[in-house]
């Protein structure tokens, strides 16, 4: 299965994207987390994203296209992968389609710009691993303590809201006509087009993850 997930920054595209990949065990493929990395080792592409990273907005797409094509291409996507939050503009996912990658399933998240606020001022984040929590929909079993590690959780500096105010115009903007992009996918393209669902990201992770259960049951995408 090749799943991308859509939806705005804070829809809980990781969170959901951590169920499946635990249920079905295909990787994630989370290209924040990858651009986050890449800041803490201090690798030049790390140097290029921080900036444009803290300001909200998106980096470069030849920047990332390569980034995620170099990790498809690795032997643990053989069977399949999730991809969560890329392809986040047109080129980008005219891109997958030039490099004959078909999705599967493109599955939007859909929730309102205010949930959006409330919701990422309570995430924390384990940042050695990634791991993510919230302090009230979904809470570590130790406050501010990661579950595995027992390390302490932060809050990322894109999750303050001004930044996440930015993000969520910037969403708007370069992301949203993903989801007529995929809705109507062009027919001369090099691959099929994947089926598209929507579901609504209110709730609990669980509700969430549940209804995406079911929404993929219903369109025999998973057993
Ligand atoms: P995320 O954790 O997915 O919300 O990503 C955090 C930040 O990484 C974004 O606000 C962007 O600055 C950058 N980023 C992640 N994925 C992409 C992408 N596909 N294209 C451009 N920038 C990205």
């Amino acid at each position: 299965m090749k799943l991308m997930i859509l939806g705005c920054p804070g829809a809980g595209k990781g969170t959901q994207a951590q169920f499946i990949s635990r249920d079905y065990h295909i990787p994630q493929i989370s290209t924040g987390e990858m651009l986050r990395q890449a800041v803490t080792q201090g690798s030049e592409l790390g140097q290029k994203a921080n900036v444009i990273m803290q300001a909200g907005k998106l980096v470069p797409d030849d920047l990332i296209i390569d980034l995620v094509k170099v990790r498809i291409s690795e032997k643990d996507c053989k069977n399949g992968f999730i991809l969560d939050g890329f392809p986040r503009t047109l080129p980008q996912a005219e891109a997958l389609i030039d490099a004959a990658i078909a999705l599967d399933v493109v599955l939007e998240i859909s929730l309102e710009d205010e949930a959006i606020v409330h919701r990422m001022s309570g995430r924390l984040v384990h940042a050695a691993s990634g791991r993510v929590y919230h302090s009230e929909f979904n809470p570590p079993k130790v406050p501010m303590k990661d579950d595995v590690t027992g390390e302490a959780l932060i809050q990322r500096d894109d999750d303050k809201e001004e930044t996440v105010r930015k993000r969520i115009d910037v969403y708007h903007a370069q992301t949203k006509p993903l989801i007529n992009f995929y809705k109507h996918f062009p027919s001369n393209a090099r691959v099929a087009a994947p089926k598209f669902c929507q579901v609504s990201g209110l709730g609990t992770v669980e509700t969430v993850a549940a209804r995406i259960h079911e929404h993929l049951v219903q369109k025999n995408i998973l057993a």
